[in-house]
């Protein structure tokens, strides 16, 4: 059996930059993907665009994870600006969008894939493809990392075997396995950054292909606030998705079997109370002939209009001024709380990154080396870390992936 300094297991983003980072240290590395081809979750990142990073600082960088802080000695040794020069110096342009985003210049993922193939052939980084890992065994001076077809041994091993996010991607929760056999806790895995199943289904129906834009979305349980976001939602057969919802849904994924969960919609955001009520009185005054469900196009994108006055009970036939003070109220307090009880989350399938994964209080966040069983890393989304949209999960990848690769 061939003896390597470091197996390296999983071809994705935190698997590959720890293989090329410990073959830059001339390293026998040997990286074990299951699927034919490295890098098939970076293919569908980003639209397919590759959101890479994501140029905020540090101190916002921190607050887009759970379980940021532990990354904060990571981002001080490679944080998005090293990302950004160790993409470029290896010939690939990259561009800044909306929101702080980074993308290759080429607008496509691939482009990062063939970047992370060439530097690995580069440091004589030996890839084997389609090798499934079952097993890690400790074997005294090594550890013997066993494949469907054939056993390696390994003096460190790095797991980065993802998430069970996508499981069609090749990462189906069987690091979490490796993690345990090893010796380690798995925290409770649900889907995030995923759409957000619904009851209402009546107003929902009627809501569904709305897109809102600037509006903040609360989620609550028990009347007490866990997340919040501010952006973009969109109304879809089973509920609401969106960047916003998105960001919200790692929050309640958690949460959903603790209570019952109110989502609460402000659709504007940007007024008091008093300044949406004063609004009104004028619109009301202005249009007395005008019956609301007309005078609401002033207000509200016009696909929304029915159903919303649906939801506030008010008849949309009725002329402005014939809309009693209470009505008004009730519309006031409907654009400020358009509010839906959450049956579920989208599946794993669905979602695109996982909540929950090693434990991080068992791995040490310097080296990204176990502290349970010394000689085993782990880097990428297999750990309990998961980001915002925005490019941050990318990072954390290819970060922990630094990290190990350079400690091993
Ligand atoms: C549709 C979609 C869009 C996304 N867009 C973005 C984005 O724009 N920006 C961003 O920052 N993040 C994005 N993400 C999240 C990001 O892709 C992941 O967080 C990231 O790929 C995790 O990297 P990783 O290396 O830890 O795991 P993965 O990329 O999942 O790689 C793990 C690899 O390990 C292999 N593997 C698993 N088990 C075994 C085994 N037993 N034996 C051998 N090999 C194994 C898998 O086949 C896989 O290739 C997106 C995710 C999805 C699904």
């Amino acid at each position: 059996m061939d003896i390597f300094d470091v197996v390296v297991i999983g071809g994705g983003p935190a698997g590959c930059m720890a293989a090329i980072k410990a073959g830059q240290r001339k390293k026998k590395v040997l990286l074990l993907e299951k699927n034919q081809d490295i890098g098939k979750k970076i293919l569908l990142t980003g639209n397919r665009r590759g959101n890479l990073t994501n140029l905020e600082s540090l101190e916002i960088f921190i607050t887009k994870y759970r379980n940021g802080s532990f990354l904060r000695n990571g981002f001080a040794r490679f944080f998005n600006s090293d990302l950004i020069e160790f993409f470029e110096t290896n010939g690939l342009s990259l561009k800044t969008e909306r929101g702080n985003r980074v993308y290759p210049e080429s607008d496509n993922a691939r482009d990062i894939v063939n970047v992370l193939k060439r530097i690995l052939k580069k440091c004589r980084v030996q890839v084997y493809t389609e090798k499934v890992v079952t097993d890690i065994t400790y074997g005294g001076e090594f550890f013997v990392v066993v494949t469907s077809g054939k056993s390696f041994a390994g003096r460190k091993v790095i797991i980065a075997c993802g998430g069970k996010s996508f499981p069609k991607t090749g990462s189906n929760g069987e690091g979490y396995i490796l993690a345990k056999k090893t010796g380690h806790k798995v925290t409770k895995t649900v889907p995030a950054l995923c759409g957000i199943e619904v009851k209402n289904e009546n107003i929902i129906r009627k809501c569904r292909g709305i897109t809102l834009k600037n509006v903040r979305i609360t989620a609550s349980l028990a009347g007490k606030k866990i997340d919040e976001e501010f952006g973009e939602v969109l109304f879809t057969h089973y509920g609401l998705s969106g960047p916003a919802v998105l960001n919200l849904s790692g929050a309640v994924s958690e949460n959903l079997e603790r209570g019952e969960i109110k989502l609460s919609i402000n659709l504007k955001p940007a007024l008091s109370e008093e300044k949406i009520d004063a609004r009104l009185r004028r619109e009301l005054k202005a249009n007395s002939n005008k019956q609301l469900k007309n005078l609401l196009k002033n207000i509200l994108p016009a696909g929304l209009i029915a159903p919303f006055l649906q939801y506030a009970g008010i008849t949309g036939e009725k002329q402005a001024n014939q809309c009693t003070k209470e009505e008004r109220t009730r519309i006031t307090k409907s654009l400020m709380d358009f509010a839906f009880s959450v049956s579920g989350v989208r599946p794993f399938s669905d979602s695109m990154v996982t909540r929950g994964g090693v434990d991080v209080t068992q791995i040490n966040p310097k080296t990204m080396e176990s502290k349970v069983t010394p000689g085993i890393f782990f880097a990428g989304e297999v750990i309990d870390i998961d980001g915002k949209t925005g490019g941050y999960n990318l990072q954390a990848a290819f970060t922990t992936g630094y990290l190990a690769g350079t400690s091993v």
